[in-house]
C-alpha cells in the first residue's frame, strides 16, 4: 500500500519561491567587486533569477546544459545560483583562483554554453576564450556602462544588459528532483580535477540537513555571512539554506583580507560566520594587534581544513565565539560530520568538551561512515583504531562526472560495495565522534608506525610566533619517513627551531617529534586556500640531498 501524502520532487527553484513568498523582505547585502556595498531582498532576487531564467532561455540552451560562473560570493552569482538550476540547466562554479590552463581545461571537459564573469577576470577570460569553443555567449557580470569596448571576446554581453528588459514573470519548469543541478570541480590538490555533479535532490536534502540546531543551527534570526566561497562546493550549501531558512545573507565580494571581513560583521551585525582556517587566521590577526572586539558575531563555522587547538582558543577564550567544526568534501555536498555535543557530552568537564569539539564530530541523518582497514573489515568504534573513512548518503557522490552530456557514466563507479572512499585515515570513538587524523596521502609513516601530520601542526601551532606550520615526511634510509615541520613564523617575530622542538616535548610520545624545523617565508596555498603540502615536499627533496 502506497502511502497517500503529495509527492513533489525537490527543486531548487522551491527553495527560491518559498523565500519570496515567506520571506521576501529579507536582506542579501553584497560586498561588489568595485568595493561599495550593495543590498536588495529576496524577493528582488527572485524576480531578477526568473530574468536570468528567460535570458538562458534565449541562448537556446537545452535541458541540462553547463552555464559556467567564475565570480565572487556576490548578488549577481546567487542569481545565477537560482536562475540556471532552477530553469534545469547545470550551473558549473569555477574557482577563479586556478590557472587558465586549468580553467580551459573544465571549460572544456564541461562544455560549457554561456560563461559569466566577474570583470575582474578580464584578463583571464581572454587568454581562454579562443580555446573554449562550447561557449557561445560571455557575459560580463557588470552594468552596460562598465563593459570595456574592443575585448576582442566574441557575443560578449553584460549581465544587466543580458537579463535587463526581460519580463519576471517566468514559470519554473518542473522536472524529476534526480536531474543534475550543479557542478564542482575538486580542487586537484589529491590528482587531476574531478566533476562533482549534484543533483537538485541532493541540494534540497543537505539544505535541511544543514540547517537543523546540531548542524549549523541556521535560523531566521541569524545574519550569516559564508566567507567560504560560492565557487567552493556551493558555499557549502548557505546560499541555499539562506533562501529555506530566511536569514539575512552577507556576502563578501572579493575582499577577503581580515580588514574587510572584520568591517563586514560588525556593520551587518553579521551573527554566524563560515569558512575554512586560512580565513579565520587572516581575520584574527588582524584583530590581535588592534584590540578588536566582535559585538555581533556568536558561532563560526570552520572546515575545510582541520581547526588548530590555538584558533578554537582564540574565538572560543578570547572573543566568545563558539566555533562549530565541520568536516566535508566536494564530494559530500560538503557537510558530512559536525562536533556539536548531546547533553551527556555537555556534563563533561570543559577540557574534555574542547577536546570532542575539535575532533571532525558526528554524522549528519542522511549521511553514514565507517572506518576501514586495506581489506575493507570495519574497524571498532574505540577512539583508537584508525583507517580509511568511508561515506554513504543522498548527497554523496556515486560517480564522477565524465563531461560533456555524461550519456555513459556507470552509476556506481565512485564506490566500493556502496561506500564512498574518501581519502581521508579517521578514528571514531564511542559515541560516533570521527576525528581526522590525517589525509592518506599526507601520513607519515616512520618504522611502520603511522605519525599524523595534522597532530604535528596542532602541536606547533600553540607557539605565538607561529603564523602557519604544515608537518610533511620525508625520506630516511631507516624509518623509511621522519616528520619534519615546515614554519611561517609571524612578520616581526623571534622564534628558533628549539623553541618549536621544546613544544612536543610531553605532548606527542618521542619518536613522533619533528627531525628538523624549516623556516619559509611562505607556505604554498592552493585555490581553496589549503596548505599544497606536494609543494613542500618537492622543497624537501632538496632538504634530503642537503642533510645527507
Ligand atoms: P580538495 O582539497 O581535494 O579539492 P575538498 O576541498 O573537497 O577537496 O576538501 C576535502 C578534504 O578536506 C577532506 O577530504 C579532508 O581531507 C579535508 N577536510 C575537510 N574538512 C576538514 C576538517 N574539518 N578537518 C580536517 N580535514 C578536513
Amino acid at each position: 500500500m502506497r502511502g497517500l501524502m503529495q509527492s513533489q520532487p525537490l527543486l531548487i527553484s522551491d527553495l527560491l519561491t518559498f523565500a519570496e513568498r515567506f520571506h521576501g523582505q529579507v536582506e542579501i547585502v553584497s560586498r561588489r567587486v568595485e568595493g561599495d556595498i550593495h543590498r536588495y531582498t529576496f524577493r528582488d532576487a527572485a524576480r531578477r533569477a526568473r530574468q536570468v531564467a528567460y535570458a538562458i532561455d534565449a541562448e537556446a540552451l537545452e535541458f541540462s546544459d553547463r552555464v559556467a560562473t567564475l565570480a565572487w560570493n556576490g548578488y549577481r552569482h546567487v542569481e545565477l545560483y537560482f536562475g540556471v538550476s532552477g530553469s534545469g540547466r547545470v550551473l558549473h562554479t569555477i574557482n577563479p583562483r586556478l590557472t587558465p590552463e586549468q580553467v580551459r581545461w573544465m571549460v572544456r571537459h564541461a562544455q560549457d554554453r554561456v560563461f559569466c564573469f566577474e570583470l575582474s577576470f578580464l584578463p583571464l577570460v581572454k587568454a581562454i576564450c579562443a580555446q573554449c569553443p562550447s561557449v557561445e555567449r560571455w557575459v560580463a557580470l557588470c552594468g552596460q556602462d562598465k563593459l570595456p569596448a574592443n575585448t576582442g571576446i566574441p557575443n560578449l554581453v553584460s549581465y544587466e544588459a543580458w537579463i535587463g528588459g526581460r519580463s519576471d514573470a517566468y514559470t519554473w519548469p518542473r522536472f524529476e528532483e534526480d536531474t543534475a543541478s550543479s557542478l564542482c570541480y575538486t580542487s586537484g590538490t589529491s590528482g587531476d580535477p574531478k566533476g562533482v555533479l549534484y543533483s537538485h535532490r541532493s541540494t534540497v536534502l543537505h539544505s535541511f540537513a544543514v540547517s537543523m540546531p546540531d548542524a549549523l543551527c541556521l535560523s531566521a534570526r541569524d545574519v550569516v555571512l559564508p566567507v567560504v566561497p560560492m565557487f567552493h562546493v556551493n558555499a557549502w550549501g548557505l546560499i541555499y539554506a539562506a533562501a529555506a531558512v530566511g536569514f539575512k545573507l552577507v556576502l563578501p565580494g572579493p575582499s577577503l583580507d581580515g580588514a574587510s571581513v572584520y568591517e563586514l560583521i560588525e556593520q551587518e551585525k553579521v551573527t554566524m560566520a563560515a569558512g575554512v582556517p586560512t580565513v579565520w587566521q587572516m581575520l584574527l590577526g588582524h584583530m590581535q594587534g588592534r584590540e578588536l572586539r566582535f559585538s555581533t558575531l556568536r558561532r563560526t563555522v570552520i572546515g575545510g581544513a582541520a581547526v588548530p587547538p590555538a584558533m578554537y582558543a582564540e574565538f572560543a577564550d578570547r572573543h566568545g565565539v563558539e566555533v562549530i567544526h565541520a568536516w566535508g568534501m566536494t564530494e559530500t555536498s560538503p557537510v558530512g560530520t559536525v562536533a556539536t555535543l548531546n547533553a551527556a557530552q555537555m556534563r563533561l568537564d570543559p577540557q574534555e568538551q574542547r577536546r570532542l569539539r575539535l575532533k571532525q564530530g558526528h554524522a549528519l541523518f542522511g549521511v553514514d561512515m565507517r572506518i576501514v582497514d586495506e581489506l575493507g573489515q570495519e574497524l571498532s568504534w574505540d577512539g583508537k583504531a584508525f583507517g580509511d573513512l568511508q561515506v554513504r548518503g543522498p548527497w554523496i557522490i556515486s560517480a564522477y562526472y565524465s563531461g560533456g552530456t555524461c550519456e555513459y557514466t556507470d552509476p556506481h563507479a565512485a564506490l566500493q560495495d556502496g561506500w564512498f572512499a574518501t581519502g581521508d585515515v579517521a578514528t571514531i570513538d564511542a559515541d560516533g565522534f570521527m576525528q581526522i587524523t590525517d589525509r592518506s596521502k599526507d601520513v607519515i609513516k616512520s618504522g611502520g608506525e603511522w605519525i599524523s601530520s595534522v597532530e604535528i601542526e596542532n602541536v606547533a601551532m600553540l607557539h605565538p610566533a607561529v603564523a602557519m606550520a604544515a608537518c610533511i615526511g620525508i625520506k630516511h634510509p631507516k624509518w623509511d619517513e621522519r616528520p619534519v615541520i615546515v614554519v611561517m613564523r609571524k612578520p616581526d617575530m623571534e622564534l628558533s627551531r628549539d623553541d618549536i622542538l621544546a613544544l612536543f616535548e610531553g605532548r606527542v610520545a618521542k619518536w613522533q617529534i619533528p627531525d628538523d624545523v624549516l623556516f619559509v617565508e611562505e607556505i604554498p596555498l592552493g585555490a581553496t586556500g589549503k596548505v599544497q603540502k606536494n609543494k613542500l615536499r618537492a622543497l624537501c627533496r632538496d632538504y634530503v640531498t642537503w642533510a645527507a
